[in-house]
């Protein structure tokens, strides 16, 4: 089962990531992917880049970069109950891939009942594309409810790789395991992302898929293994996120 893309990756610009976008293209390259999406974090993580055209101006990075398609993106904090994320509408509109988390440094840790609350508002705003790591412990959610909201606007449920290495979020596998069954039980696709902040990092997806696979995910149903079908899921993520956000 081969994977082409990986739609979460971070460059020095996170302030606590240590590899630059033509690095992590390399990486990309000698890791076998044809598509890697940039998501640093939002502005509201610490030592994060908060200069106004960071995210805009990634028009300048070329659509193909040492030979790995580019997509524009960001990994958006999730502020408060209400869902708010941390970058502008006229921002989050343009990108080509909008991710949105929860990370202990930005929200409160908050209840399960909160917390559901939380991702439901992000994914009914229209503004994001993907969820990243809704398996994460700190942050309990009903998985049943998330993914109901998931199957009703079409926001994608991160199987995030680095929450499988045990070193941050520790406990998260069966929680994501969990969440990776519902998933397949709605009849959704699910996506993987490395949360690389080291270039070699780009597109290790092994614990994911592994996971992803044991959940009883087939190749056509995991959007990492397609370049197609995740080229289709961005265009229309960013067509409907325009029409949503125009006027912004
Ligand atoms: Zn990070
Ligand atoms: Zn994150």
């Amino acid at each position: 089962m081969k994977i082409i893309a990986d739609i979460h990756t971070h460059t020095v610009l996170s302030g606590h990531a240590y590899s630059t976008v033509l690095e992590n293209a390399r990486g990309a390259r000698e890791n076998g992917l044809e598509i890697m999406a940039i998501t640093d974090h939002g502005p509201a993580m610490p030592g994060a880049s908060s200069a106004f055209y960071h995210f805009p101006n990634q028009v300048v990075i070329p659509d193909t970069v040492d030979g790995i398609e580019i997509l524009r993106g960001t990994e958006a904090n999730i502020l408060d109950d209400e869902g708010t994320l941390d970058l502008p509408d006229r921002v989050l509109r343009d990108l080509d891939i909008v991710l949105a988390g929860l990370h202990d440094v930005c929200i409160s840790q908050g209840d399960r009942e909160q917390n559901t609350r939380r991702l439901i508002r992000v994914m009914d705003s229209g503004r994001v594309d993907v969820i990243t790591h809704p398996g994460n412990p700190y942050f309990p959610v009903h998985v049943d409810r998330v993914v109901e909201a998931a199957a009703r606007t079409g926001v994608l449920l991160e199987i995030n790789n680095t929450s499988l290495r045990g070193d941050v979020r520790p406990g998260s596998d069966i929680i994501c395991l969990e969440i990776a069954r519902t998933v397949l039980e709605a009849g959704l696709p699910v996506v993987l992302g490395s949360d690389a902040h080291w270039y070699q990092d780009v597109g290790r997806l092994d614990r994911a898929l592994a996971l992803a696979r044991n959940a009883g995910f087939s190749r056509e149903r995991i959007l990492n293994c397609s370049a197609r079908g995740l080229r289709t899921f961005v265009k229309d993520c960013k067509r409907r996120r325009f029409e949503r956000l125009h006027g912004s």
